[in-house]
């Protein structure tokens, strides 16, 4: 069956200037993991740019059958509705993404927390959005820990320990699904971006040549208005913040993540983007660092071997911005200013 998606958009273009063996460019776009996915390929010829445009719409919606938490039949929706205690064999790839996020979730102390659901559920965050009361949140916040969901590495099964408890996939699935693509390209595809819903991915078959892509970062606010960009080779670069995506119930209105640790919606601070050559760790870590907030993300991310990341504070309006030494390289407009961007 052809997936309607493949159909949405597609341009064939030969790219100016190469005109001898022209580099061909094709974009598509398609719905995928509840959000859009935009493919740019650009390969040696017609037939190698499509056959890739085609491998890695294919391989998200292969990923999203294994991981999708709006998909009743998706391997993770299985464990996330296993009866509590029975450990649920998995597969290798579910078992290993699931380790990971386990992995970054203790390195940044809990402050990434992928076993969360309870809380997402008490705070109806893929709904309309409802406060809970003190009760329901204690009991969520006791069952968002990472004792929720217990690993075997032995056996690769995994056990729910409590029957609130379930997995959320939204703060590093998209970051995972892009990690899946990097063995798939090579050969013929000269350079790929590929936008994720709001996470970009990069890859360029010679990182040293040429100056990389530009990719801009928006305003924390409003997505639409670009406030810097950087240049990527064969990178990823995430963003967290609230920007549009605000929950309102009556006069109170709250944004999508959550401090595992009170059970709270983190305060609208700002932004941050990280950029990792692991889609799936600048997925994660730009959570985390929401989370942590612009201060402590801040110092956390600089004793971390220097995670690439850049902070951009709104306070009513007025921007200002810092970024770890590793972020630096990455500016397409060298940066030297840590306080005002405009
Ligand atoms: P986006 O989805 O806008 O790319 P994120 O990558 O930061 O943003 O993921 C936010 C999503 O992750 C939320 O919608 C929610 O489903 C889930 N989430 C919220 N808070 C946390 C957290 N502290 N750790 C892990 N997942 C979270
Ligand atoms: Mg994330």
């Amino acid at each position: 069956m052809i997936h309607l998606a493949f159909l949405l958009l597609q341009i064939l273009t030969p790219i100016e200037g190469q005109q001898e063996n022209p580099i061909v460019r094709v974009e598509r776009e398609a719905w995928i993991m509840g959000t859009s996915a935009v493919v740019i390929i650009e390969a040696d010829s017609r037939e190698f740019a499509m056959q890739a445009s085609e491998t890695v719409i294919r391989e998200l919606e292969r990923f999203e059958s294994v991981v999708s938490t709006w998909r009743s039949d998706s391997e993770l929706s299985l464990l996330n509705t296993s009866p509590v205690g029975e450990n649920i064999p998995l597969s290798q790839e579910l078992f290993l993404l699931l380790a990971r996020a386990e992995e970054i979730s203790r390195r940044t102390k809990g402050s990434f927390n992928p076993f969360m659901g309870s809380l997402i559920k008490v705070w109806d965050l893929r709904g309309e959005g409802r406060i809970p009361n003190s009760q329901e949140l204690q009991t969520a916040t006791r069952h968002a820990q990472l004792d929720a969901f217990a690993l075997d590495f032995t056996h690769h099964t995994v056990a729910r320990n409590f029957n609130s408890s379930w997995i959320e996939t939204g703060a590093f699935g998209k970051g995972a699904a892009l990690a899946g693509l990097i063995p798939l390209l090579s050969g013929s595809v000269s350079y790929a971006e590929i936008n994720f819903g709001g996470q970009v991915w990069v890859y360029s078959r010679n990182p040293t040549e040429g100056l990389g892509r530009i990719i801009q970062i928006a305003h924390p606010s409003d997505r639409n208005e670009s406030v810097l960009s950087v240049r990527l080779r064969n990178q990823s670069i995430a963003t967290s913040g609230i920007s549009e995506r605000f929950i309102e119930v009556g006069d109170e209105s709250f944004g999508h993540i959550l401090d595992p640790y009170s059970g709270f919606p983190v305060d609208p601070w700002g932004s941050v983007s990280v950029i990792s050559s692991d889609p799936m760790e600048a997925d994660a870590l730009a959570t985390a660092l929401f989370v942590m907030g612009p201060d402590k993300g801040f110092e956390w991310a600089r004793k971390q071997q220097d995670i690439a990341a850049l902070f951009i504070r709104d306070n009513h309006g007025q921007l200002s911005s810092k970024w770890t030494t590793s972020f630096q390289e990455f500016f397409s407009v060298p940066q030297h200013s840590t306080k005002g961007i405009r």
